[in-house]
């Protein structure tokens, strides 16, 4: 025959340790719980506890506030704590209580709350309009281009996921100009990243400038503008530079031109490119589709599908068809 002993307290449940059982033993614990404090961004859900504010993980901080917000005997301490539900009026916590003499002790308790409103300053930064840098995003042709668009989309993407990690990361404002854009971000740092992005996507260059944006805390404010100028040339275009050159293909680092002069191939850097007094002499290529109509010995007869003119090319084709491209009555295939 199995004998359960009763609690010596209540006589009632089940002893569990010390001859008590789980309800008298928690009744030995004597916890109390001060009022606390909390403020909540009404914008984005950050919570301030003193004075600083958490954009991440804002319940793990309240609940260790709370957690320090319980007053208990110097024998006891708080283990772990097992569940938590954070109310509008009180955060309630289920906790394992370490008793010096009773050993491990689950108790509840409340923890007053009042919570207020008040908009954290990364809101305060977003809805003035707060910025650090600009990014000035031209052509080198100096004309609007859908180039543009898409280099703001990458940044537009980029910001999106920094600001997942840091709320300072954003975009206070993008303003579309006749010659551009420009976009406004709320941290300089920022602006650093966006033209490493942009050097590794676009055959571009930056220029970086400061100025002074006012004073704060005795010490100068500086606002820092980075213009970044994307070539906008494609496949066909035509520049100069001591020669005329033909633009073969373009990737973010070299540009392959051919010396329509000489007919040879070179490679220039986009560190040379702007370094250097190029003209661009035509922007939007000549290309005209010619059909193959035969192709050996070196040499190619093609007709011009449009005009039905025909031209001999010294150069052998494999397919039916080629894109040549026109500049100074010379055909040039890339
Ligand atoms: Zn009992
Ligand atoms: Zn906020």
């Amino acid at each position: 025959m199995i004998t359960v002993m009763k609690c010596i307290i209540c006589g009632k449940n089940e002893a569990y340790k010390s001859g008590l059982c789980r309800s008298c033993l928690a009744d030995k614990i004597q916890l109390k719980s001060e009022n606390m404090d909390l403020t909540v961004c009404p914008k984005c859900g950050a919570v301030r506890l003193g004075k600083s504010w958490h954009y991440d993980n804002g319940d793990r901080y309240i609940v260790r506030s709370a957690e320090s917000h319980i007053i208990m005997d110097k024998n006891d301490k708080i283990s772990r704590v097992e569940s938590y539900n954070i109310g509008e009026n009180e955060v309630t916590l289920d906790l394992i209580i370490e008793d010096k003499n009773l050993g491990e002790i689950e108790k509840e308790i409340s923890v007053p709350l009042k919570v207020s409103k008040e908009s954290c300053p990364v809101c305060n930064k977003v809805t003035g309009s707060y910025y650090e840098s600009v990014i000035q995003l031209r052509t080198y042709t100096t004309q609007y281009g859908k180039i543009l668009e898409d280099a703001r989309d990458t940044i537009v993407k980029f910001m999106k996921g920094l600001n997942r990690n840091d709320p300072n990361s954003f975009i206070s404002r993008i303003d579309t100009l006749k010659e551009g854009l420009d976009i406004y971000l709320g941290k300089k740092e920022d602006a650093v990243k966006i033209d490493k992005l942009m050097e590794l996507d676009y055959f571009c260059n930056m220029k970086i400038t400061k100025s002074l944006a006012g004073r704060k805390d005795s010490k100068d404010l500086f606002r820092y503008t980075h213009l970044v100028r994307i070539l906008d040339l494609v496949p066909g275009s035509v520049i100069y530079g001591g020669s005329y050159y033909l633009v073969k293909s373009i990737r973010s680092n070299t540009m392959e031109v051919i010396d329509t002069g000489k007919g040879n191939t070179i490679t220039i850097s986009s560190k040379e490119f702007f370094r250097g007094s190029f003209r661009v002499i035509v922007k939007d290529p000549d290309r005209e589709k010619f059909i193959v109509l035969a192709s050996h010995d070196g040499e190619s007869q093609l007709m011009n599908s449009r005009t039905f003119e025909l031209i001999t090319y010294k150069k052998e084709f494999a397919g039916k068809e080629i894109d040549l491209y026109r500049y100074d009555n010379k055909f040039y295939t890339l």
